[in-house]
């Protein structure tokens, strides 16, 4: 089976690792963190950079530390991952949804506005499969409003909005390093920000909220979200790599274009003002297509390609709709996505050969 992705590791994530077990720094001190987040921020484009341990904690922290008054509103896409609906349930705030845009996928900006009441505080754009979120109208409405942005970058390292790299878009911004994005540390994550105090509030908070003039004595309430030394170690050596990673996600997914051309399919984009990192390579299927995403995936399965579905939105979670919320709402984009998109195999391992049966499977079961 052709497996939709795999992480590259080399001969430096061992040698890292094993300096960091040699050190005896095997929790969350010792050099590795300091580099890998100095590192880190510094690609992103700002002088911070707080390492958690996964990519949803990243979110909870990076709002719980926004310190927003219970019942805040939070513009986000239907379309995205739970963690990012946990982290607004988790700050008392309230989740409110906007449907994506047909060719990025990414949170329809156009939509916004009309969601925008008192309480709002924060938008958070999803930047989806590698390519960033439309930033400029979300910027004037943040600034007209007095809302603050809260980018989650998990799938969009190294991606740009005009020339500028997400993580760097917003107040905080929100990484993930898990096995399958484009670089990894196993389980891990980061928030970046611009913000001296923010930074010092998120380090605290990941640790505890223990006080540095008198450890055990505490004024606020804080969590355990610490990163490992050994993880931070591996993240480093993939940090250093990342433009090589880039560069073959950018490869994959020019061939897919070019094989996948004429197929009656919706392909990526790359908007003028953007650089899409093709994280993973999604397609939706045209309405002429007999069959949904789900069948796809069966088919293409059969013949030994693995595949995933588009995230369910939000607003068609039982979960949430059993706690009252998006009650009658319809988000048709974001329905027609988890009906109608997958994505293939996009791994850093895949092969030129991988690659073509993979096209030559697509074309033979869209024939
Ligand atoms: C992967 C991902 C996350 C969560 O990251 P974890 O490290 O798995 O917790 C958050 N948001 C998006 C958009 C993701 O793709």
């Amino acid at each position: 089976m052709i497996p939709v992705s795999a992480p590259l590791l080399n001969g430096r994530e061992m040698d890292y690792v094993r300096e960091a077990v040699e050190s005896g720094w095997i929790s969350s001190e010792g050099r590795f963190i300091a580099a890998f987040e100095q590192r880190w921020a510094e690609y992103c484009g700002v002088p911070h950079g707080i390492a958690v341990s996964n990519g949803t904690v990243a979110l909870q922290l990076a709002l719980r530390a926004l310190d927003l008054p219970a019942g805040s509103e939070v513009i986000l896409p239907s379309c995205t991952i739970i963690s990012c609906v946990l982290a607004v349930l988790e700050a008392d705030c309230v989740p409110v949804l906007v449907d994506s845009d047909p060719q990025t996928w990414c949170m329809n900006a156009d939509q916004v506005a009309a969601k925008i009441t008192p309480r709002t505080r924060v938008l958070m754009p999803v930047h989806l499969l590698g390519h960033p979120c439309d930033m400029a109208p979300l910027r004037e409405l943040a600034d007209r409003h007095g809302l603050l942005i809260v980018e989650d970058a998990a799938e969009a390292h190294g991606a740009e909005y005009n020339g500028r790299r997400c993580g760097s878009l917003g107040t905080l911004a929100c990484f993930s390093f898990y096995a399958n994005k484009i670089i990894t540390t196993g389980e891990g994550g980061m928030v970046t920000t611009a913000d001296p105090v923010l930074a010092e509030r998120l380090r605290a908070m990941r640790n505890l909220c223990f006080r540095r003039d008198r450890r055990f004595l505490h004024t606020e309430l804080g969590f355990n979200y610490r990163l490992t030394n050994m993880q931070a170690a591996v993240g480093l050596a993939q940090v250093e790599r990342i433009g090589e990673h880039i560069a073959i996600k950018r490869r994959i997914a020019a061939r897919y274009l070019e094989g996948l051309h004429g197929l009656p399919l919706t392909l990526p984009v790359e908007r003028p003002w953007a650089r899409n990192v093709y994280w993973m390579f999604g397609l939706v299927l045209d309405d002429g297509v007999p069959f949904d995403a789900d069948e796809l995936a069966i088919r293409m399965r059969k013949e030994g390609v693995d595949s995933r579905p588009f995230f369910l939105g939000m607003h068609e979670q039982p979960i949430l709709k059993a706690r009252g919320l998006f009650e009658g709402e319809q988000y048709p984009v974001a329905e027609r996505l988890a009906r109608r998109g997958v994505y293939l195999p996009s791994g850093l391992g895949l092969g030129p050969a991988q690659q073509e049966t993979v096209i030559d499977v697509m074309r033979q079961v869209l024939a």
